[in-house]
């Protein structure tokens, strides 16, 4: 199916009920007015003479226009490229070049960020942008409504295959530069489904995003297992606020709440939180990095989400290839990331050799199936990279899957120590640093080093008001509790870590300071 003949299909079925809430501003729209707006936009586009094929950048925070440009490009076949919010003008130029957008639709600004200022900076090097939009400006709503005969667009619509590319997404860049996942309406459209299948979605749902739209997590994990369901989607604000998060599940009587583990931290830290009425919850979505124990249990008993899942995956695969279901113990929801998905394959392989590893042996997590991207955008090189012949996409993480399937995400290849021959796995020596009193977080990197190879350099951040941590004093921590060639032969202690715009810490950017610091 496309997306387009998707959400027609919910429509039809249910057409009264809630699709879209925007809480900022109080709108909201039934599945029968959703459509109708969203086939409004598809015309606009179309008389601006954008069509099938044609990318349509999209930088705005979480608003309902937002969700109109994902379902009215889809309608007519045009390629969403998603553009972080976070992002400024080198990043921006870097991507409408890249993607050879045609149209931006823009917010004019967004927290204290001027887009009309920077959109008009890094336009004369954009040679393929012929057209800008910013939202509540007059040019928007003539766009938004657009008019004409139906007819053109199901004639669109009939133009366009499932397999057409449909969307154009960034990944982070915590390895290097982001690439342009390039997914098509059966990549992202069956992910949305299958997510939304696993949280038992039903058009009785009301789900809470307060995770952005621009990543996969808001427009797949959300949006769209909202609408293959016919569920409601509740977008609480722009930008994540606890308060309005809780107050968006309380007032809206939301079923299921999304976030990262930090969003949830912070909700739970509100110093009002009992009086948000959270009665209505039931399930929800973690993920983007590993949740605590005790995390997990108070989002459990003290939000009342005791189906909460716990997904993994990344932007190449539409994102998602495992989770946790909703009869799956507490600690396999903090300890794993779940099994594998329906109509999904993974397998861990041994990095060098591509052979599948014993269950319980860590090596590269490798997945297969629909959710496979189409390519990097105009990256064929890149993507022979990560694609093998058999379609398999090779993720470059680390995993160990037990025997009952469960997979454990154990790093990153590309951060893995080989100190001495031995392989060392960062993230095990950061989780024994958490236990030291004084540490509030660490991270472990390899410097080179000529005796051995690499070395291991411990970066960590201290509690207020710590005393100072000496290398020695820290690796005197470590002996008898750590394999000697574990224990970091540097500690650097830091107010913070590089991070990319999307919170994940920059181990590229650490290394490349470590060989500054070291000299
Ligand atoms: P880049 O590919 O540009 O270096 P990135 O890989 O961080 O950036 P994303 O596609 O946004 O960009 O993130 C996917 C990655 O996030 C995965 O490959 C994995 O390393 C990590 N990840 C995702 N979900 C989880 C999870 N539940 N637990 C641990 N790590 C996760
Ligand atoms: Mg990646």
């Amino acid at each position: 199916d496309t997306i387009g003949a998707n959400l027609d299909r919910t429509a039809a079925r249910f057409g009264d009920r809630d699709a879209l809430v925007e809480r900022a501003t109080g709108r909201r729209w039934t599945y029968r007015e959703f459509v109708a707006d969203v086939d409004a936009l598809a015309l606009g586009l179309l008389d601006a003479g954008i069509g099938k094929g044609d990318r349509v950048g999209i930088w705005a925070p979480n608003r309902a226009e937002w969700t109109l440009v994902q379902y009215a490009t889809a309608r007519i076949g045009a390629i969403l490229v998603n553009i972080n919010p976070a992002y400024r003008v080198h990043e921006l130029e870097y991507v409408l070049n890249q993607a050879g957008i045609r149209m931006l639709v823009s917010a004019q600004r967004f927290k204290s960020s001027d887009y009309v200022d920077m959109v008009e900076q890094v336009r004369p090097n954009c040679p393929a942008l012929e057209r800008v939009v910013f939202l509540d400006r007059p040019e928007w709503t003539e766009l938004a409504r657009g008019s004409g005969d139906q007819a053109r667009l199901d004639e669109a619509q009939a133009a366009l295959s499932a397999d057409d590319p449909i969307n154009i997404q960034y990944t982070s860049g915590t390895t290097g530069f982001p690439k342009g996942a390039t997914l098509s309406h059966h990549n992202i459209l069956n992910n949305g489904f299958f997510v939304g299948e696993l949280c038992g979605y039903t058009e009785r749902d009301r789900v809470c995003i307060p995770v952005p739209f621009y990543h996969c997590f808001g427009m797949v994990m959300g949006n769209l297992a909202c609408t293959s369901h016919g569920a409601a989607m509740v977008i609480p604000g722009e930008g994540f606020e606890p308060k309005a998060a809780l107050a968006a599940v309380a007032t809206e009587r939301c079923t299921s709440l999304y976030g990262v583990p930090t969003m949830f931290i912070a909700e739970l830290d509100l110093p009002d939180f009992a009086e948000y009425d959270l009665s209505s919850l039931r399930t929800g979505i973690m993920a983007g990095s590993p949740c605590p124990v005790e995390v997990m249990k108070q989002v459990i008993d003290r939000m009342g989400m005791a189906e909460v899942a716990i997904c993994y995956g990344m932007t190449e695969t539409s994102p998602v290839s495992t989770q946790t279901r909703a009869d799956d113990s507490v600690e396999r929801r903090v300890s794993t990331v779940g099994r594998v998905g329906p109509h999904l394959e993974v397998k861990v392989v041994d990095p060098e050799t591509g052979r599948p590893v014993p269950r319980g042996t860590p090596g590269e997590l490798c997945t297969r199936g629909y959710s496979v991207m189409l390519g990097y955008w105009q990256q064929p090189d890149k993507t022979a990279e990560v694609i093998d012949e058999a379609r398999w996409m090779h993720t470059g993480d680390l995993a160990v899957m037990d025997p009952d399937g469960y997979v454990s995400i154990t790093g990153r290849i590309k951060d893995m120590v080989i100190r001495g021959g031995e392989n060392i796995y960062p993230r095990e020596i950061e989780e024994f640093l958490y236990t030291h009193p004084d540490i509030l977080d660490a991270q472990v990197i390899g410097v080179p080093d000529e005796r051995f190879g690499e070395e291991l350099m411990a970066w960590v951040r201290l509690r207020d008001g710590a005393p100072e941590l000496t290398t020695e004093a820290l690796r005197e921590f470590c002996t008898g509790k750590l394999a000697h060639y574990k224990i970091p032969r540097y500690v650097h202690v830091v107010d913070e870590f590089p991070m990319t715009v999307t919170g994940k810490i920059r181990k590229v950017e650490m290394r490349r300071a470590a060989k500054r610091i070291l000299g």
